[in-house]
């Protein structure tokens, strides 16, 4: 018998989801994940969960109402993850009029019916806190409710909750080949040792090493497909309103500029087609550029590209090249034959669909075994056990419990880790009982709390993927970071003998 019903090749979102899918409908599952967890494109995305106004535009109606229920379902499952906010949309009349901005915004206020946010409004920038960044000329804007997520930890929650669940989560797993029978036979390089898996189905979930783990580590004809890269830019705050800004660009593309770890502003997206190694996306400076000027025509403050404190750029692919489709439609084909174990092929789709496109994926592998229902609709992720508009409460009482902490740390602790906090803040009655400190927020008992309980293995995991704090720690700390980590890995190991 093989070892595991669904092998899945690829720790991005699209294949943390299907793991946790998976698993909670009873298959045995194991997920491969050559490096960590979402360090593809999925910690690269523009941290949206929406109906898109852009699928609005092009008439894509079923399309944005199903992603707003979608919007729904995340703010009930990962209410700490997930931010509703009020996004603004300036109006000027060389873009799209504001009478057709209007009608839009009414239209997506009746596609999401049954949300509980706020409907859109008209506003008068002049007087109203959310022209305080924006350049004079802007006289209305308006505003429509969307969310944000957090998406990097969106992944790895994902796979804590696929874990709690049975499955078996490797990073640092490369799958190098794989043979084809009725069952599937994956020769994996995990961590430099040669393990053999054996699986009843395999999920190519690579994103933009799709076509080639199919052509080169399965063996099966690629997908027709079309590699495409997106890019965003980190500068410093902004703006002090907790708006998203949503701009039209000269070239007719949105722009949104939204707040990024309290000090921060996440400005994107640019995107183009891309060549080369998935693993190494850069941002060409013309984008870096591009996104800048985008900005600079709306907000009072000027950025120029030496304000860039960080790029953010991944590639997945898009199915038709011809720009039919855009890179948020995901795809999903499923291959299989008389002697021919499954092969579910998925890639592409944004993130705001990434549950349900998941939900597809494994319902396709129904008539191959017993599975229980669909389910993850209505469970919560690790630590999201609570209403999301109570999250100020929560916080609130975490800051009562936990008296050391200040507001900001509160807030991020119960952002990241929800009602699971308390399993890293324990029974601390002061900061010094959460270990040594690495800058002014990350404490030894969450660096270890990471490290046994979410996959952290290096630095930058933590600092990139499960936080974003390596925005702002000093040099020295994250070098005291990286030796408290090394010595956690060795203590674990010789204790695991
Ligand atoms: C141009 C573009 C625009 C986008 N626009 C939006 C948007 O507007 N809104 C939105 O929400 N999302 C958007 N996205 C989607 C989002 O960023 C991701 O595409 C999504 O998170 C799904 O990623 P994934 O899991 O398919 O791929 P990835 O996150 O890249 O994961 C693939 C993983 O496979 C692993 N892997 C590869 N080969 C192997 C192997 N041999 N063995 C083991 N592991 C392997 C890689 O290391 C990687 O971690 C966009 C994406 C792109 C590219």
């Amino acid at each position: 018998m093989a070892d595991y019903d669904l092998a899945i090749i690829g720790g991005g979102l699209n294949g943390v989801s299907i793991a946790r899918d998976a698993a909670g409908r009873g298959l045995r599952v194991i997920l491969l994940e050559q490096g960590d967890l979402g360090a593809g494109a999925s910690s690269a995305s523009p941290r949206l969960i929406h109906g898109d106004l852009a699928n609005l535009e092009r008439r894509h109606f079923l399309r944005v109402r199903s992603a707003l229920a979608e919007r729904d379902v995340w703010l009930r499952i990962a209410p700490h993850l997930v931010r509703a906010m009020r996004f603004a949309i300036p109006a000027h009349s060389d873009e799209r009029p504001a009478w057709q901005l209007r009608s839009w915004l009414l239209l997506y206020d009746r596609l999401a019916s049954r949300s509980g946010l706020p409907a859109s409004a008209t506003v008068d920038v002049t007087h109203h806190p959310v022209g305080n960044a924006l350049k004079r000329p802007f006289g209305t804007a308006f505003e429509y409710s969307d969310c944000v997520v957090d998406d990097s930890r969106l992944v790895i929650l994902t796979a804590v909750d696929a874990a709690a669940r049975g499955a078996v989560i490797r990073t640092g797993a490369r799958c190098t080949r794989a043979e084809r029978g009725k069952e599937w036979r994956l020769v994996t390089k995990d961590r430099g040792f040669r393990q053999i898996v054996t699986a009843r189905a395999v999920a190519n979930a690579t994103g933009a090493w799709t076509p080639s783990v199919a052509e080169t580590v399965l063996r099966v004809p690629p997908p027709k497909v079309a590699a495409v890269q997106m890019d965003q830019i980190v500068v410093r705050r902004l703006f002090d309103s907790d708006n998203v800004y949503v701009f039209q660009n000269s070239d007719g593309r949105l722009i949104f500029a939204s707040p990024y770890e309290r000090d921060f502003t996440l400005i994107g997206t640019a995107s183009h087609a891309f060549k080369g190694d998935p693993a190494i996306v850069a941002m060409a400076a013309g984008d870096v550029a591009y996104l800048c000027d985008a900005a600079n025509r709306y907000f009072r403050e000027r950025i120029e590209t030496v304000d860039v404190v960080r790029t953010l750029s991944g590639a997945n692919m898009v199915r038709n090249p011809a720009g039919r489709l855009s890179p948020r439609d995901g795809a999903i084909t499923l291959d299989y034959g008389r002697g021919k174990a499954p092969l579910i092929t998925v890639f592409g789709g944004d993130v705001t669909t990434s549950r349900l496109r998941a939900e597809r994926a494994v319902t396709k592998l129904a008539p191959f075994y017993p599975m229980s229902a669909r389910w993850t609709a209505n469970a919560p992720l690790p630590g999201g056990d609570f209403a999301w508009d109570r999250f100020d409460n929560e916080v609130d009482e975490v800051r009562e419990r936990w008296r050391f902490l200040g507001e900001d740390q509160a807030r991020r602790l119960f952002a990241a880790y929800g009602s699971d906090a308390k399993a890293i803040l324990g029974d601390a009655r002061e900061r010094g009982d959460l270990g040594p400190s690495f800058g002014p927020e990350l404490t030894g008992a969450e660096v270890r709390h990471l490290m046994s309980k979410e996959w952290a293995r290096f630095p930058d995991d933590i600092l990139w993927r499960r936080t974003k704090l390596g925005l702002t720690m000093p040099p020295a700390d994250r070098e005291a970071l990286g030796a408290f980590m090394a010595e956690f890995m060795a203590t674990s190991c010789a204790g695991a003998k």
